[in-house]
């Protein structure tokens, strides 16, 4: 029988903390839903539709795992394969001790989009562990990982399905992957297939820059937004859901720029300090603690009363489903950037437009990451290593110029930016698959 460590991590409740994912609705419903108006938008052909609609593939492995106490646990592991007609599956693996296939099929598609929207010739996947990685140690996590990927097998691949860090996950899962499919192949092909995964540590064959690609994608958006409407960012407040990599690297990049964080929550807990936050302080508290919770230099507030502090920008990047029609009500802010992947009900969505809060939907501004997987995927083909400077100018560039397409195609359009992001992905999807058919 399968026991894996979902029972042992319901057994520490977060405070404070929203309700549990599967009580939050069904994320692939959501995520369909959400695409439902640009469908009608750019009258996408009905068997286009139809393809896009459900996964190519849904993988799901058991497998078991020898814990450090001798004995042996099974632990679920995911793997969904949206769509490659761009390029190789690519997304994110999680572990969360709630992740489960309904999850893992929106997060996938919303993989294509991003890729499709940016340009990125990659197609969508998503997967990981049913796991709280909190309640294991560092060996058993190498070896629920490693057991994982030997799991997937040939599902992967770096011309097939690239993996890459997401949720509690981090370059030092990916390096494992990487090396326990690399002892997979065979001696011969090794080095071939570095880019398997991406997100990896420099040192393993990672790119400079990814570490901080996705919070310097939410920025460029935050920017461009700023320059548009003759807003200075420079003392304006902002409040960050979620202190992971999304999270801290966003804070800390607004605040060179002078932006003021005067709140943040994570699943431990929320703080506020209408002084400011000091990010850098406060990542070092999280590294220690695993959560901004307790830490010295801000007030221990509710998560209602984070919702609705005043503040100019809110940045959820924590978990999905975490904005609905009270927080969406609650919020005071002038623009939300979505750093996190699915945070917002649509009906929240709806709530926020119509109070003329700016929404600055996933698929659009938290891409860096992905843009600069592909970045690192490249390098690896090449045996090259491109310096910081020319990861983080070539990923600026990127980001600006699809901020402004989806911009100019709302403006022409007339819907919002979510609608519009989706509209130009799935021209281009259309585009491809009208050329190419398919088979037979
Ligand atoms: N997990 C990230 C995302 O959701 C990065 C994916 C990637 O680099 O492939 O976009």
């Amino acid at each position: 029988m399968s026991t894996d460590s979902s029972a042992k991590a319901s057994a520490k409740p977060a405070a404070d903390a929203a309700t549990s994912l599967k009580d939050r609705g069904n994320l692939f419903e959501i995520a369909t839903k959400q695409i439902d108006k640009a469908i009608k938008l750019v009258n996408l052909d009905p068997d286009i539709a139809q393809i896009l609609a459900q996964p190519k593939n849904e993988l799901i492995v058991n497998f078991p795992v020898r814990m450090d106490n001798g004995k042996i646990s099974m632990f679920k592991g995911y793997r969904v394969q949206h769509n490659n007609i761009l390029g190789p599956y690519k997304g994110g693996m999680r572990y969360h001790h709630e992740a489960n296939l309904d999850e893992m099929k929106a997060l996938a598609s919303w993989m294509t989009f991003k890729s499709a929207l940016h340009e990125i010739p990659f197609g969508g996947g998503k997967g990981g562990v049913k796991v709280d990685p909190r309640q294991h140690s560092k060996s058993e996590l190498e070896r629920i990982t490693r057991r994982f990927t030997a799991a997937l097998g040939s599902n992967i691949g770096p011309e097939f399905d690239i993996p890459a860090p997401d949720v509690n996950t981090n370059a030092q899962t990916m390096v494992w992957m990487m090396d326990t499919y690399m002892n997979i192949v065979g001696a011969g092909d090794r080095n071939s297939v570095r880019g398997v995964v991406t997100g990896k540590s420099v040192t393993a064959g990672g790119s400079h820059g990814r570490a901080e690609a996705t919070g310097a994608g939410v920025v460029h958006c935050i920017t461009e937004w700023a320059k548009d409407k003759g807003f200075n960012l420079d003392g304006c407040h902002v409040i960050i859901q979620g202190f992971g990599n999304v999270g801290s690297y966003t804070a800390r990049l607004l605040s060179q720029k002078g932006a003021v964080i005067i709140g943040v929550g994570d699943v431990g807990g929320y703080i506020a300090n209408p002084e400011g936050i000091n990010p850098h302080k406060l990542g070092e508290h999280v590294s220690k603690n695993g959560t901004v919770a307790g830490y010295k230099g801000a007030a221990k507030i509710g998560r209602d009363e984070f919702f609705g502090l005043e503040a100019d920008i809110f940045v959820p990047a924590a978990l999905e489903l975490e904005v609905g029609v009270k927080e969406a009500n609650a919020l005071k802010v002038k623009m939300m950037v979505e750093g996190a992947n699915g945070p917002t009900y649509p009906e929240a969505e709806d709530i926020l437009l119509a109070k003329g809060v700016d929404v600055i939907p996933d698929i659009l501004c938290n891409s860096g990451g992905v843009i600069v997987s592909y970045y690192e995927w490249l390098q690896n083909k090449r045996s090259e290593q491109w310096e910081t400077a020319d990861v983080l100018g070539r990923l600026e560039k990127r980001m600006k110029q699809t901020y402004q397409q989806v911009r100019q195609y709302a403006t022409a359009k007339k819907c919002d930016w979510r609608t519009a992001s989706y509209a130009i992905g799935l021209e281009r999807l259309q585009a491809c698959y009208k050329e190419r058919g398919i088979f037979p």
